[in-house]
């Protein structure tokens, strides 16, 4: 299929394709809409971000509609407010010519009594995000009882946000006979489950390879030490001077520091978060997509709304906690045909979950070196005499230029030109002047290597995890709340942010976790969790019980014996679950045996195989 007009779409839909300047159906269009044109299915799309998945179910939704009536036809759930607004603006957009159109978008963060007086308009097409639709739904302002289809999109974000319970909410009021549509940019189980468990012999459509990324982006590495991470970013910041780019980093705390220091160094750069109000996300973000900033500072959650197409990087600054992940951010960039980058800066430790992805994404990483001090001041320099060459005449000055040129007569061209090109060129110099070389060699890193084969530095973290004393923390939320130990970090990484401290075994029980947690940061952590603006997450300090066993009762000590396996804690973000020790070679405990989802793994264990088909429903 080549172009619009072959697939049958009513001319008023053409019409405003063809304003929007869409030329050609981008591959997910032309596998989806023929599909769902010709009849009513279930289907389950496996596409990236940023490759028209909108337009794939939003086109022929829109054609097959009689907007004459005012019932919803289909509720299409999105897990961020961002992405909400987006795709409901998208479908305005798809149907402007469509008589009687009528297209809401329903999310939290902003005003219900709006948006009910909008729905109780009637209201053909809602756009939710899962909570508060499931609100309307409630006090009965969204019916849904004459739906003909639901739509999840980017479904492994809502999972993973945890609206799982939400989601069973809004599909349990939907009619048996309705269809539901599911896109997603990777498959892990949960996606699979409901795409089993909830629809009938859906169509399964795939672009590109499973987990894959987009097809346009080019992936790389830089291997620096841990400490050295910020110096790099400025590095490749200033080694691209044209740069506009997400930087992602796991937690709020940190997306906020980064992008401070970012900015006290004068560079162009703002953060994005979900500690910030909802206006100063959008104030952001509109200044972004207006390349009035140049590099964005973001966590994922927050970043999954804005809808960018030149990007001309994405940087991790901190690899995410789960590999689906990474095939999230790197499809912020090279999105609708473009070209791009994706940008992994690494220690030594995280080079195994380079491999895992290339593993999941069937592309390799090339390792870039960390320009020299040397090499920016060069690409800098020639940059701006790019700038000088292409500097647009502006009249304004004219009337200055005669006395500029007497003034400056004395000098001959050549040492013009120096003196003006010094000005810029002379703050970079001197920055660095005396640089270091923050790429690390493995090599290196091997000489300082003992007989037991640690470095010094891996001796001392040793050392310090050795004297460092544990409290237990219990938590409501077990296996059944969807528990896995990446869950329960990314949920303590985005209250809490510490990421000094250490977190050592978490036990999941059916309804309830224990979590170590290093003994000083208690307080603190207690406190965030009480200033998180749910209250889902009850969260005490397990009270010391030695008779009880490991897991037995709510807030229940572990004996002694537990404490002394202790000993193999892992830092943040290499973090596992008990147990998982005996692969620690193998991935330098990224991973957890009890998480289903994140394929850091090359394979999983027998425990590993039981464990899932437990809890597979
Ligand atoms: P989506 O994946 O739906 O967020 O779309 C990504 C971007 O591609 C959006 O900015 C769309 O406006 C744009 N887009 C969608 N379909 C086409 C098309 N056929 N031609 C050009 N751009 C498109």
């Amino acid at each position: 299929m080549t172009n619009f007009e072959e697939l049958g779409l009513k001319p008023e839909i053409l019409q405003s394709i063809q304003e929007l300047g869409f030329e050609k159906p981008m591959p997910v269009q032309a596998e989806v809409i023929p599909v769902l044109l010709d009849a009513d299915t279930d289907m389950v799309a496996l596409a990236q971000t940023g490759t028209g998945k909108t337009a794939a179910f939003g086109l022929p939704l829109i054609n097959k509609f009689d907007f004459s009536t005012k019932h919803t036809e289909a509720i299409i759930l999105s897990p961020t407010r961002e992405l909400c607004v987006q795709i409901a603006n998208d479908l305005k957009k798809f149907s402007k010519y469509v008589e009687g159109a009528s297209v809401a978008p329903v999310y939290g963060g902003a005003s219900i009594d709006a948006q009910i007086r909008v729905l109780k308009k009637g209201v053909k097409i809602i756009v939710g995000t899962p909570g508060r639709t499931l609100d309307l739904i409630k006090r009965k302002v969204i019916d849904l009882s004459k739906v003909r289809y639901v739509v999840l999109d980017e479904a492994d974000e809502m999972l993973n946000m945890g609206f799982q319970d939400e989601l069973n909410g809004i599909l349990e009021v939907t009619p048996k006979d309705k269809h539901t549509l599911l896109f997603s940019a990777t498959m892990p189980r949960e996606v699979e489950h409901i795409a089993n468990g909830y629809m009938h012999n859906p169509v399964r459509i795939t672009i590109g390879t499973r987990n894959a990324g987009s097809e346009n982006v080019q992936h790389y590495y830089y291997l620096v030490h841990a400490k050295d991470r910020y110096l790099a970013l400025k590095r490749i910041a200033d080694y691209y001077p044209n740069i506009y780019a997400i930087i992602f980093c796991r937690t709020k705390k940190e997306t906020q520091e980064v992008a401070d220091m970012l900015i006290k160094d004068n560079y162009n750069a703002d953060a994005l978060h979900g500690d910030l109000s909802q206006a100063q996300r959008d104030h952001v973000m509109s200044r972004f997509r207006h390349k009035n900033l140049q590099m964005l500072v973001a966590t994922d959650v927050a970043a999954r709304g804005l809808d960018v197409n030149n990007l001309t990087h994405v940087i991790n600054y901190n690899m995410p906690d789960e590999l689906e992940q990474y095939t999230h951010r790197s499809g912020r960039t090279g999105r609708a045909d473009k070209s791009g980058i994706s940008i992994a800066i690494i220690n030594l430790k995280e080079k195994f979950k380079i491999r895992h992805i290339e593993k999941a994404i069937n592309k390799k990483f090339e390792q870039a070196q960390i320009p020299t001090g040397k090499e920016v001041c060069q690409k800098q320099l020639f940059h701006m005499i790019d700038k000088i060459e292409t500097v647009e005449d502006n009249a304004a000055i004219e009337p200055f230029l005669e006395t500029i040129y007497k003034k400056l007569s004395w000098l001959d061209r050549e040492e013009l030109i120096k003196r003006f090109v010094s000005i810029e060129f002379n703050r970079f110099l001197e920055y660095y002047r005396n640089a270091p070389d923050l790429n690390v060699t493995e090599e290196r890193n091997e000489s300082h290597r003992n007989e037991g084969g640690k470095t010094r530095r891996e001796r001392e973290r040793d050392r310090a995890r050795k004297d460092c004393e544990f409290a237990r923390i219990f938590i409501n939320y077990g296996r059944k709340q969807g528990a896995v130990p990446q869950r329960i970090i990314r949920i303590i990484n985005d209250t809490v942010g510490i990421r000094e401290m250490e977190i050592g075994h978490i036990d999941i029980m059916d309804s309830f976790s224990f979590i170590d947690i290093e003994k000083s940061y208690v307080n603190e952590f207690l406190k965030a969790f009480g200033k998180r603006k749910d209250s889902r997450y009850v969260v005490e300090e397990a009270q010391p019980k030695s008779s009880r066993g490991r897991g037995e009762g709510r807030k229940g000590e572990r004996d002694s014996s537990d404490r002394n396996e202790r000993s193999d804690r892992k830092p943040r973000g290499e973090r596992s679950s008990k147990g998982e020790s005996k692969r620690k070679s193998d991935n330098g405990g990224y991973q957890s045996k009890n998480d289903s989802k994140t394929s850091w793994n090359k394979k999983s264990s027998k425990s590993d195989r039981r464990e899932s088909k437990g809890r597979r429903r």
